[in-house]
Protein backbone atom coordinates (compact mmCIF):
# COMPACT_ATOMS: atom_id res chain seq x y z
CA UNK A 1 0.00 0.00 0.00
CA UNK A 2 1.00 4.00 -0.91
CA UNK A 3 1.10 5.67 1.92
CA UNK A 4 -0.27 9.41 1.34
CA UNK A 5 -0.73 12.30 3.17
CA UNK A 6 -1.14 16.37 2.19
CA UNK A 7 2.07 17.31 3.33
CA UNK A 8 5.49 15.66 4.64
CA UNK A 9 7.59 18.05 6.52
CA UNK A 10 11.15 16.45 7.37
CA UNK A 11 12.45 17.75 10.73
CA UNK A 12 10.53 18.48 13.77
CA UNK A 13 11.84 21.43 15.90
CA UNK A 14 11.31 25.17 15.12
CA UNK A 15 10.39 25.66 11.16
CA UNK A 16 8.96 21.92 11.05
CA UNK A 17 6.58 22.52 14.32
CA UNK A 18 5.68 25.87 13.31
CA UNK A 19 4.72 24.45 9.95
CA UNK A 20 3.15 21.35 10.95
CA UNK A 21 0.64 23.66 13.80
CA UNK A 22 -1.35 25.79 10.90
CA UNK A 23 -1.40 22.65 8.51
CA UNK A 24 -3.32 20.76 11.13
CA UNK A 25 -5.37 23.18 12.09
CA UNK A 26 -6.58 23.80 8.81
CA UNK A 27 -7.51 20.31 8.50
CA UNK A 28 -4.54 18.94 6.27
CA UNK A 29 -3.17 15.89 7.06
CA UNK A 30 0.65 16.69 8.20
CA UNK A 31 3.51 13.88 8.79
CA UNK A 32 6.53 15.25 10.75
CA UNK A 33 9.65 12.80 10.46
CA UNK A 34 12.63 13.51 12.75
CA UNK A 35 15.48 11.53 13.03
CA UNK A 36 16.01 12.24 16.60
CA UNK A 37 13.98 10.64 19.50
CA UNK A 38 12.85 14.10 21.37
CA UNK A 39 13.75 15.26 24.45
CA UNK A 40 16.71 16.10 21.75
CA UNK A 41 19.63 18.58 22.58
CA UNK A 42 20.56 21.33 19.52
CA UNK A 43 23.96 23.28 19.73
CA UNK A 44 22.25 26.61 20.27
CA UNK A 45 22.83 29.50 22.82
CA UNK A 46 18.49 29.39 22.41
CA UNK A 47 17.76 33.11 23.21
CA UNK A 48 14.18 34.06 21.96
CA UNK A 49 13.23 37.69 21.92
CA UNK A 50 9.70 39.00 22.84
CA UNK A 51 9.02 38.21 19.14
CA UNK A 52 10.49 34.64 18.88
CA UNK A 53 7.98 33.84 22.43
CA UNK A 54 5.20 35.21 20.32
CA UNK A 55 5.75 32.94 17.56
CA UNK A 56 5.98 29.99 20.25
CA UNK A 57 2.84 31.28 21.27
CA UNK A 58 1.37 31.42 18.53
CA UNK A 59 2.23 27.72 17.99
CA UNK A 60 0.73 26.75 20.87
CA UNK A 61 3.87 25.70 23.12
CA UNK A 62 4.40 28.80 25.68
CA UNK A 63 1.81 27.70 28.20
CA UNK A 64 3.59 24.15 28.48
CA UNK A 65 7.09 26.58 28.73
CA UNK A 66 6.00 28.49 30.89
CA UNK A 67 5.61 25.54 32.87
CA UNK A 68 8.75 25.20 33.41
CA UNK A 69 8.98 28.49 35.33
CA UNK A 70 11.40 30.08 33.32
CA UNK A 71 12.63 33.90 33.90
CA UNK A 72 10.95 36.34 32.14
CA UNK A 73 13.83 38.93 30.84
CA UNK A 74 11.83 42.07 30.27
CA UNK A 75 15.06 44.14 30.21
CA UNK A 76 18.69 44.73 28.40
CA UNK A 77 21.69 46.25 29.04
CA UNK A 78 24.38 47.13 26.51
CA UNK A 79 27.24 48.16 28.04
CA UNK A 80 30.16 49.72 25.72
CA UNK A 81 33.32 50.23 27.53
CA UNK A 82 33.42 51.06 31.11
CA UNK A 83 30.67 54.41 30.74
CA UNK A 84 28.43 53.67 28.28
CA UNK A 85 25.05 51.77 29.24
CA UNK A 86 21.94 51.47 27.46
CA UNK A 87 19.34 50.30 29.46
CA UNK A 88 15.74 49.60 27.78
CA UNK A 89 12.65 47.78 28.11
CA UNK A 90 11.76 45.18 25.38
CA UNK A 91 8.73 46.47 22.95
CA UNK A 92 6.03 43.63 22.87
CA UNK A 93 5.31 41.62 20.37
CA UNK A 94 1.44 40.80 21.24
CA UNK A 95 1.25 40.57 24.83
CA UNK A 96 4.81 39.38 25.41
CA UNK A 97 7.41 41.86 26.32
CA UNK A 98 9.92 39.70 27.57
CA UNK A 99 12.92 37.36 26.31
CA UNK A 100 13.09 33.39 27.28
CA UNK A 101 16.01 31.29 26.78
CA UNK A 102 14.95 27.93 27.44
CA UNK A 103 17.38 24.49 26.58
CA UNK A 104 16.82 22.81 23.39
CA UNK A 105 15.95 19.92 25.53
CA UNK A 106 12.68 21.56 26.73
CA UNK A 107 11.88 23.52 24.05
CA UNK A 108 11.79 21.17 21.37
CA UNK A 109 9.99 18.33 22.95
CA UNK A 110 6.87 21.21 23.38
CA UNK A 111 6.94 22.41 20.35
CA UNK A 112 6.90 18.46 19.14
CA UNK A 113 3.90 18.42 21.82
CA UNK A 114 2.15 21.36 20.57
CA UNK A 115 2.44 19.94 17.10
CA UNK A 116 1.01 16.71 18.03
CA UNK A 117 -1.53 18.71 19.56
CA UNK A 118 -2.81 20.71 17.10
CA UNK A 119 -3.31 17.18 14.76
CA UNK A 120 0.08 16.44 13.30
CA UNK A 121 1.69 12.66 13.56
CA UNK A 122 5.42 13.22 14.47
CA UNK A 123 7.35 10.37 14.11
CA UNK A 124 10.84 10.25 15.60
CA UNK A 125 13.75 8.25 14.81
CA UNK A 126 12.96 8.27 10.98
CA UNK A 127 15.67 9.67 8.55
CA UNK A 128 14.65 10.71 5.06
CA UNK A 129 16.97 9.68 2.88
CA UNK A 130 15.90 10.03 -0.48
CA UNK A 131 13.15 12.78 -2.38
CA UNK A 132 10.74 10.70 -4.26
CA UNK A 133 9.81 12.79 -7.84
CA UNK A 134 6.53 11.86 -10.24
CA UNK A 135 6.68 14.02 -13.31
CA UNK A 136 9.05 16.40 -12.54
CA UNK A 137 7.71 17.20 -8.80
CA UNK A 138 8.75 16.63 -5.54
CA UNK A 139 6.14 13.36 -4.68
CA UNK A 140 7.35 12.09 -1.18
CA UNK A 141 10.20 11.37 0.66
CA UNK A 142 11.80 8.23 1.41
CA UNK A 143 12.46 7.53 4.88
CA UNK A 144 14.19 5.05 7.11
CA UNK A 145 12.57 4.25 10.64
CA UNK A 146 14.17 3.21 13.91
CA UNK A 147 14.48 -0.21 12.71
CA UNK A 148 16.40 0.74 9.29
CA UNK A 149 13.34 -0.30 7.08
CA UNK A 150 12.03 1.94 4.73
CA UNK A 151 9.15 3.52 3.84
CA UNK A 152 7.83 5.82 1.01
CA UNK A 153 5.49 8.48 1.81
CA UNK A 154 3.69 10.59 -0.98
CA UNK A 155 2.19 14.21 -0.45
CA UNK A 156 1.56 16.87 -2.20
CA UNK A 157 4.09 19.17 -0.61
CA UNK A 158 7.39 18.34 0.93
CA UNK A 159 8.77 20.96 3.26
CA UNK A 160 12.44 20.54 4.00
CA UNK A 161 12.55 22.00 7.85
CA UNK A 162 15.91 19.72 8.16
CA UNK A 163 18.32 22.49 9.26
CA UNK A 164 21.40 23.92 7.91
CA UNK A 165 22.59 20.41 6.49
CA UNK A 166 19.28 19.54 4.95
CA UNK A 167 18.82 16.61 3.17
CA UNK A 168 16.00 18.12 0.84
CA UNK A 169 18.29 21.10 -0.10
CA UNK A 170 20.47 18.57 -1.21
CA UNK A 171 18.05 16.35 -3.09
CA UNK A 172 16.02 19.06 -4.33
CA UNK A 173 20.01 20.51 -6.29
CA UNK A 174 19.59 23.64 -3.64
CA UNK A 175 22.58 22.92 -1.13
CA UNK A 176 24.94 25.26 -2.72
CA UNK A 177 23.66 29.06 -1.18
CA UNK A 178 22.96 31.72 -3.99
CA UNK A 179 24.05 34.43 -1.39
CA UNK A 180 26.61 33.47 1.63
CA UNK A 181 28.80 35.62 4.00
CA UNK A 182 31.41 34.09 6.44
CA UNK A 183 31.39 34.82 10.12
CA UNK A 184 33.84 36.77 11.92
CA UNK A 185 33.02 35.48 15.35
CA UNK A 186 32.76 32.28 16.95
CA UNK A 187 30.86 31.35 20.39
CA UNK A 188 32.20 30.09 23.01
CA UNK A 189 29.95 29.26 26.11
CA UNK A 190 28.97 27.54 29.35
CA UNK A 191 26.15 27.77 31.75
CA UNK A 192 26.21 28.65 35.32
CA UNK A 193 24.30 29.24 38.15
CA UNK A 194 23.59 32.55 39.19
CA UNK A 195 22.98 34.27 42.82
CA UNK A 196 21.00 37.03 41.30
CA UNK A 197 18.43 35.29 39.87
CA UNK A 198 15.06 36.76 41.16
CA UNK A 199 16.69 40.31 40.93
CA UNK A 200 16.86 43.12 37.98
CA UNK A 201 19.98 41.80 36.66
CA UNK A 202 19.15 38.24 37.05
CA UNK A 203 16.57 39.10 34.51
CA UNK A 204 18.29 41.31 32.31
CA UNK A 205 19.56 40.17 29.22
CA UNK A 206 23.52 41.44 29.06
CA UNK A 207 25.61 42.74 26.15
CA UNK A 208 28.93 43.90 26.60
CA UNK A 209 31.35 44.93 24.48
CA UNK A 210 35.09 45.77 25.29
CA UNK A 211 36.66 47.37 22.16
CA UNK A 212 35.70 44.37 19.60
CA UNK A 213 35.30 41.51 21.93
CA UNK A 214 31.84 40.55 22.66
CA UNK A 215 30.22 39.36 25.36
CA UNK A 216 26.94 38.13 27.09
CA UNK A 217 25.09 36.70 29.89
CA UNK A 218 21.15 35.72 29.97
CA UNK A 219 18.85 33.69 32.32
CA UNK A 220 18.36 30.50 31.51
CA UNK A 221 16.44 27.23 32.74
CA UNK A 222 16.21 25.70 35.25
CA UNK A 223 15.57 28.96 36.98
CA UNK A 224 18.71 30.03 38.36
CA UNK A 225 21.09 29.02 35.83
CA UNK A 226 22.33 31.48 33.41
CA UNK A 227 23.79 30.95 29.82
CA UNK A 228 27.69 32.94 29.85
CA UNK A 229 28.82 33.92 26.42
CA UNK A 230 31.83 35.22 24.73
CA UNK A 231 31.81 36.19 20.68
CA UNK A 232 35.14 37.27 20.18
CA UNK A 233 37.21 36.15 17.11
CA UNK A 234 35.98 32.83 15.39
CA UNK A 235 40.32 31.45 15.58
CA UNK A 236 39.35 32.07 19.57
CA UNK A 237 37.31 29.06 19.26
CA UNK A 238 40.45 26.39 18.64
CA UNK A 239 41.88 28.50 21.68
CA UNK A 240 39.69 27.86 24.36
CA UNK A 241 39.48 24.51 22.89
CA UNK A 242 43.51 23.49 23.98
CA UNK A 243 43.14 25.60 27.22
CA UNK A 244 39.36 26.14 28.36
CA UNK A 245 39.41 27.40 31.80
CA UNK A 246 42.90 29.67 30.45
CA UNK A 247 41.03 31.31 27.50
CA UNK A 248 37.78 32.14 30.27
CA UNK A 249 40.48 33.88 32.70
CA UNK A 250 41.98 35.87 29.86
CA UNK A 251 38.31 37.10 28.50
CA UNK A 252 37.57 37.75 31.79
CA UNK A 253 40.33 40.14 32.57
CA UNK A 254 39.21 41.90 29.11
CA UNK A 255 35.95 42.03 30.62
CA UNK A 256 36.00 43.82 33.82
CA UNK A 257 31.96 44.49 33.78
CA UNK A 258 31.19 41.01 32.94
CA UNK A 259 33.67 39.63 35.62
CA UNK A 260 31.96 41.73 38.08
CA UNK A 261 28.38 40.97 37.05
CA UNK A 262 29.76 37.20 37.11
CA UNK A 263 30.93 37.77 40.52
CA UNK A 264 29.10 34.43 43.06
CA UNK A 265 28.10 32.28 39.76
CA UNK A 266 29.14 29.12 40.34
CA UNK A 267 28.97 25.18 38.93
CA UNK A 268 30.34 26.21 35.68
CA UNK A 269 29.64 23.98 32.78
CA UNK A 270 32.39 22.59 30.39
CA UNK A 271 32.65 24.72 27.42
CA UNK A 272 30.89 24.29 24.21
CA UNK A 273 31.63 26.11 20.93
CA UNK A 274 31.41 26.73 17.57
CA UNK A 275 32.96 29.33 14.79
CA UNK A 276 31.24 27.60 11.36
CA UNK A 277 28.13 29.86 11.51
CA UNK A 278 28.23 31.47 7.77
CA UNK A 279 25.48 33.06 7.18
CA UNK A 280 23.45 32.04 3.83
CA UNK A 281 20.54 31.98 1.02
CA UNK A 282 19.13 29.38 -0.43
CA UNK A 283 16.88 28.85 -3.31
CA UNK A 284 13.86 27.61 -1.48
CA UNK A 285 10.71 26.87 -3.25
CA UNK A 286 10.51 24.44 -6.56
CA UNK A 287 7.67 22.39 -8.00
CA UNK A 288 6.11 20.54 -4.64
CA UNK A 289 9.14 21.78 -2.31
CA UNK A 290 10.10 24.57 0.11
CA UNK A 291 12.79 25.10 2.54
CA UNK A 292 11.89 26.72 5.82
CA UNK A 293 14.16 27.34 8.51
CA UNK A 294 17.71 26.98 8.35
CA UNK A 295 17.46 24.61 5.73
CA UNK A 296 16.63 27.92 3.17
CA UNK A 297 18.73 30.81 5.20
CA UNK A 298 20.64 31.17 8.21
CA UNK A 299 22.27 34.22 9.78
CA UNK A 300 24.95 34.70 12.17
CA UNK A 301 24.03 34.31 15.71
CA UNK A 302 25.65 37.13 16.81
CA UNK A 303 21.87 38.43 16.49
CA UNK A 304 19.71 35.92 18.24
CA UNK A 305 17.31 35.56 15.21
CA UNK A 306 17.22 32.34 13.67
CA UNK A 307 14.67 30.15 15.88
CA UNK A 308 12.44 33.23 15.47
CA UNK A 309 12.80 33.34 11.69
CA UNK A 310 12.38 29.62 11.66
CA UNK A 311 9.32 29.39 13.32
CA UNK A 312 8.29 33.09 11.33
CA UNK A 313 9.06 30.77 7.98
CA UNK A 314 7.11 27.92 8.89
CA UNK A 315 4.06 29.56 10.28
CA UNK A 316 4.26 31.60 7.18
CA UNK A 317 4.72 28.74 4.25
CA UNK A 318 1.38 26.92 5.95
CA UNK A 319 -0.28 29.79 6.22
CA UNK A 320 0.37 30.89 2.78
CA UNK A 321 0.07 27.66 1.11
CA UNK A 322 -2.47 25.76 2.79
CA UNK A 323 -5.32 26.11 0.60
CA UNK A 324 -3.85 26.06 -2.58
CA UNK A 325 -2.11 22.45 -2.28
CA UNK A 326 -4.86 20.46 -4.38
CA UNK A 327 -3.80 22.23 -7.23
CA UNK A 328 -0.17 21.75 -8.26
CA UNK A 329 -0.07 25.61 -10.56
CA UNK A 330 -1.50 28.09 -7.87
CA UNK A 331 0.82 25.82 -5.08
CA UNK A 332 4.13 26.64 -7.03
CA UNK A 333 2.83 30.00 -7.27
CA UNK A 334 2.14 30.46 -3.61
CA UNK A 335 5.53 29.00 -2.49
CA UNK A 336 7.41 31.57 -4.93
CA UNK A 337 5.28 33.77 -3.03
CA UNK A 338 6.10 32.98 0.32
CA UNK A 339 9.88 32.55 -0.24
CA UNK A 340 9.88 36.33 -1.60
CA UNK A 341 7.96 37.13 1.69
CA UNK A 342 10.92 35.30 3.92
CA UNK A 343 13.26 37.25 2.05
CA UNK A 344 11.94 40.64 2.90
CA UNK A 345 11.01 39.44 6.50
CA UNK A 346 14.65 38.32 7.05
CA UNK A 347 16.88 40.59 4.47
CA UNK A 348 17.52 43.64 7.33
CA UNK A 349 18.44 41.20 9.89
CA UNK A 350 20.87 38.95 7.36
CA UNK A 351 22.78 41.88 7.06
CA UNK A 352 22.80 43.41 10.59
CA UNK A 353 24.19 39.91 11.95
CA UNK A 354 27.00 40.40 9.18
CA UNK A 355 27.75 44.19 10.49
CA UNK A 356 27.88 42.39 13.71
CA UNK A 357 30.05 39.77 13.30
CA UNK A 358 32.87 41.98 12.24
CA UNK A 359 35.52 41.66 14.89
CA UNK A 360 35.74 45.82 14.92
CA UNK A 361 34.65 47.47 18.07
CA UNK A 362 31.24 49.44 18.25
CA UNK A 363 31.31 52.15 15.19
CA UNK A 364 31.72 55.25 16.86
CA UNK A 365 28.21 56.96 14.57
CA UNK A 366 26.60 53.98 16.76
CA UNK A 367 28.55 54.05 20.05
CA UNK A 368 27.00 57.83 19.86
CA UNK A 369 23.65 57.39 19.11
CA UNK A 370 23.54 54.68 22.04
CA UNK A 371 25.01 57.35 23.99
CA UNK A 372 22.36 59.98 22.89
CA UNK A 373 19.59 57.41 23.52
CA UNK A 374 21.01 56.23 27.00
CA UNK A 375 18.63 58.22 29.03
CA UNK A 376 15.23 56.55 29.32
CA UNK A 377 14.19 52.82 29.43
CA UNK A 378 11.12 52.68 26.87
CA UNK A 379 12.06 50.19 23.73
CA UNK A 380 13.98 51.92 21.14
CA UNK A 381 17.34 50.50 20.22
CA UNK A 382 16.37 47.29 21.52
CA UNK A 383 14.10 46.76 18.56
CA UNK A 384 16.93 45.80 16.10
CA UNK A 385 17.03 42.49 18.31
CA UNK A 386 13.31 42.47 19.23
CA UNK A 387 12.44 42.94 15.79
CA UNK A 388 9.17 45.67 16.49
CA UNK A 389 11.30 47.81 13.75
CA UNK A 390 13.87 46.81 11.31
CA UNK A 391 17.18 47.83 11.00
CA UNK A 392 16.51 50.86 8.40
CA UNK A 393 13.26 51.94 10.82
CA UNK A 394 15.63 52.23 14.13
CA UNK A 395 18.81 53.36 12.18
CA UNK A 396 17.28 55.99 10.13
CA UNK A 397 19.40 58.47 7.76
CA UNK A 398 18.52 61.59 10.38
CA UNK A 399 19.85 59.25 13.29
CA UNK A 400 22.99 58.24 11.71
CA UNK A 401 23.34 61.91 10.46
CA UNK A 402 22.84 62.75 14.08
CA UNK A 403 25.09 60.29 15.42
CA UNK A 404 27.84 60.96 12.78
CA UNK A 405 27.74 64.93 13.74
CA UNK A 406 27.79 64.51 17.36
CA UNK A 407 30.76 61.40 16.80
CA UNK A 408 32.97 64.39 15.32
CA UNK A 409 32.48 66.90 17.90
CA UNK A 410 33.03 64.73 20.79
CA UNK A 411 35.69 62.82 18.90
CA UNK A 412 37.89 61.60 22.07
CA UNK A 413 38.89 57.87 20.21
CA UNK A 414 42.52 57.55 18.41
CA UNK A 415 40.59 57.77 15.16
CA UNK A 416 40.96 61.04 13.55
CA UNK A 417 37.80 63.26 12.27
CA UNK A 418 39.03 61.94 8.61
CA UNK A 419 39.52 58.16 9.64
CA UNK A 420 35.89 58.42 11.35
CA UNK A 421 34.26 59.82 8.30
CA UNK A 422 35.41 57.19 5.91
CA UNK A 423 34.28 54.76 8.45
CA UNK A 424 30.74 56.30 8.70
CA UNK A 425 30.75 56.19 4.52
CA UNK A 426 31.83 52.39 4.49
CA UNK A 427 29.08 51.69 6.91
CA UNK A 428 26.20 54.17 5.16
CA UNK A 429 26.93 52.43 1.74
CA UNK A 430 25.71 49.22 3.47
CA UNK A 431 22.79 51.37 5.14
CA UNK A 432 21.55 52.67 1.72
CA UNK A 433 22.35 48.94 0.17
CA UNK A 434 19.66 47.52 2.81
CA UNK A 435 17.04 50.31 1.57
CA UNK A 436 17.90 49.78 -2.23
CA UNK A 437 17.57 45.94 -2.06
CA UNK A 438 14.38 46.13 0.09
CA UNK A 439 12.82 48.69 -2.69
CA UNK A 440 13.68 46.43 -5.41
CA UNK A 441 12.99 42.73 -3.96
CA UNK A 442 14.62 41.00 -6.63
CA UNK A 443 14.13 37.51 -6.38
CA UNK A 444 17.41 35.26 -5.60
CA UNK A 445 19.30 38.08 -5.71
CA UNK A 446 23.12 36.99 -5.85
CA UNK A 447 24.45 39.95 -5.77
CA UNK A 448 26.91 40.72 -2.46
CA UNK A 449 26.23 44.12 -0.65
CA UNK A 450 30.18 45.49 -0.48
CA UNK A 451 30.26 46.03 3.00
CA UNK A 452 28.13 43.52 4.40
CA UNK A 453 28.87 40.12 3.23
CA UNK A 454 32.53 38.63 3.61
CA UNK A 455 33.89 36.74 1.27
CA UNK A 456 35.07 32.62 1.77
CA UNK A 457 32.25 31.78 3.50
CA UNK A 458 31.89 28.08 4.32
CA UNK A 459 28.41 26.85 4.84
CA UNK A 460 28.18 23.65 6.65
CA UNK A 461 29.25 20.50 4.37
CA UNK A 462 26.26 18.23 3.28
CA UNK A 463 26.79 14.50 4.61
CA UNK A 464 24.77 11.89 2.83
CA UNK A 465 22.76 10.00 5.32
CA UNK A 466 24.30 6.73 5.82
CA UNK A 467 23.25 3.82 3.93
CA UNK A 468 20.08 1.85 4.55
CA UNK A 469 18.73 -1.55 4.72
CA UNK A 470 18.03 -2.19 0.49
CA UNK A 471 13.98 -1.58 -0.04
CA UNK A 472 11.89 -4.64 -0.68
CA UNK A 473 11.69 -5.18 -4.23
CA UNK A 474 7.97 -4.53 -4.18
CA UNK A 475 8.26 -1.16 -3.52
CA UNK A 476 11.32 -0.78 -6.36
CA UNK A 477 8.01 -1.87 -8.98
CA UNK A 478 5.93 1.90 -8.00
CA UNK A 479 5.99 4.12 -10.36
CA UNK A 480 8.04 6.82 -8.42
CA UNK A 481 11.14 4.42 -7.78
CA UNK A 482 10.36 3.54 -11.81
CA UNK A 483 11.51 7.22 -12.43
CA UNK A 484 15.03 7.97 -12.36
CA UNK A 485 16.92 11.68 -11.70
CA UNK A 486 16.11 12.78 -15.35
CA UNK A 487 12.66 13.40 -13.96
CA UNK A 488 14.15 15.72 -11.51
CA UNK A 489 13.52 19.31 -12.51
CA UNK A 490 16.96 21.36 -13.42
CA UNK A 491 18.56 23.14 -10.13
CA UNK A 492 16.73 26.21 -9.24
CA UNK A 493 17.01 29.42 -11.17
CA UNK A 494 19.67 31.12 -8.41
CA UNK A 495 22.08 28.30 -9.10
CA UNK A 496 22.43 29.23 -12.62
CA UNK A 497 23.64 32.76 -12.04
CA UNK A 498 26.50 34.22 -13.66
CA UNK A 499 30.25 33.36 -11.80
CA UNK A 500 30.70 36.70 -11.42
CA UNK A 501 28.13 37.31 -8.74
CA UNK A 502 28.87 34.53 -6.51
CA UNK A 503 30.22 34.70 -3.28
CA UNK A 504 33.11 32.05 -2.94
CA UNK A 505 31.97 29.35 -1.07
C1 LIG B 1 25.95 27.96 18.13
C2 LIG B 1 24.60 28.49 17.75
C3 LIG B 1 23.93 29.35 18.61
C4 LIG B 1 22.68 29.83 18.27
N1 LIG B 1 22.04 30.67 19.13
C5 LIG B 1 20.81 31.13 18.84
C6 LIG B 1 20.11 31.98 19.75
O1 LIG B 1 20.61 32.32 20.83
N2 LIG B 1 18.87 32.39 19.41
C7 LIG B 1 18.30 32.05 18.22
O2 LIG B 1 17.17 32.47 17.95
N3 LIG B 1 18.94 31.24 17.33
C8 LIG B 1 20.17 30.77 17.63
N4 LIG B 1 20.80 29.94 16.74
C9 LIG B 1 20.12 29.54 15.52
C10 LIG B 1 19.07 28.46 15.80
O3 LIG B 1 19.65 27.42 16.55
C11 LIG B 1 18.53 27.93 14.47
O4 LIG B 1 18.16 29.01 13.66
C12 LIG B 1 17.33 27.02 14.68
O5 LIG B 1 17.70 25.87 15.39
C13 LIG B 1 16.74 26.60 13.34
O6 LIG B 1 15.66 25.73 13.54
P1 LIG B 1 15.21 24.72 12.38
O7 LIG B 1 13.96 24.09 12.84
O8 LIG B 1 15.22 25.40 11.07
O9 LIG B 1 16.39 23.64 12.28
P2 LIG B 1 17.05 22.71 13.39
O10 LIG B 1 16.86 23.25 14.73
O11 LIG B 1 18.45 22.47 12.90
O12 LIG B 1 16.22 21.33 13.29
C14 LIG B 1 16.34 20.49 12.18
C15 LIG B 1 15.74 19.13 12.52
O13 LIG B 1 15.77 18.35 11.33
C16 LIG B 1 16.11 17.01 11.66
N5 LIG B 1 16.70 16.39 10.47
C17 LIG B 1 17.80 16.78 9.78
N6 LIG B 1 18.02 15.98 8.74
C18 LIG B 1 17.04 15.04 8.76
C19 LIG B 1 16.72 13.91 7.94
N7 LIG B 1 17.46 13.60 6.88
N8 LIG B 1 15.64 13.18 8.26
C20 LIG B 1 14.87 13.49 9.34
N9 LIG B 1 15.14 14.53 10.15
C21 LIG B 1 16.19 15.30 9.87
C22 LIG B 1 17.11 17.16 12.80
O14 LIG B 1 17.13 15.96 13.58
C23 LIG B 1 16.54 18.35 13.56
O15 LIG B 1 15.68 17.91 14.60
C24 LIG B 1 22.07 29.46 17.05
C25 LIG B 1 22.75 28.60 16.18
C26 LIG B 1 24.00 28.12 16.51
C27 LIG B 1 24.71 27.20 15.56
Amino acid sequence: MEETCDVVIVGSRLAGAAAAVPFARAGRRVVVLDRSRFPSNQLSTHLLFPSGVHEIQKIGALDAILANDPVKSPWVSIQIGDDLELSERWRPSGDIDYCLCVNRLIQDMELVNAARRAGAEVREKSRVVKMLWRGGRAAGVRYADAEGNEHNLYAKLVVGADGRRSTIAQEVGSFRPYRASRNGRGLIFRYGKDPLVNTRAGETIFQWWEGDSLSFMFPSVPRGTALILFMGASEEVERAKVDPEGYWAEKLKRHPRMAKRLEGVTDMTPLMSTNTTSSFFRASSGPGWALAGDAGHFKDPVIGQGQRDAMWSGRVLAETVAGVLDDPAELDQALRRWEQKRDKECLASYHFGNLETRVEAVPPVLAEIVRLNSKGVKPDLSDLYGRARSMPQVLSLPRLTVGLTSALVHNDSDQSNRELIAAAVRDLKVHLGVRRELRRQRFRNPIPLTGSEHGNAEPPAYRAPAPVRPAPAAESATPVQAETNAQKPSAPEAQKTPEKHEVNV
